[in-house]
């Protein structure tokens, strides 16, 4: 997996949803600890097609509780 977001510096990432910029802290393996509160989204993969979307928790909020690539497409 080359993500390119590795590293401590404060970086930005285009929501997939609704293109907006949102501020990522820290490595991408710190998403889904969500340990640092000043990042804006986190990134999905969707084991039917391996695709990966970054959402901002806004677009996150809008999905279904079993999201699917689908759904994202569709924000
Ligand atoms: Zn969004």
């Amino acid at each position: 997996m080359s993500l390119g977001l590795l590293g401590p510096a404060m970086t930005t990432e285009p929501c997939d949803g609704c293109g907006k910029q949102v501020t990522i802290a820290g490595g991408i393996a710190n998403l889904w600890t969500l340990e640092n509160d000043s990042t804006g989204g986190m990134t999905l993969e969707f084991d039917a097609d391996g695709s990966e979307h970054f959402l901002c928790f806004d677009c996150i909020d809008g999905l279904p509780d079993d999201p699917r690539a689908e759904d994202v497409a569709a924000l």
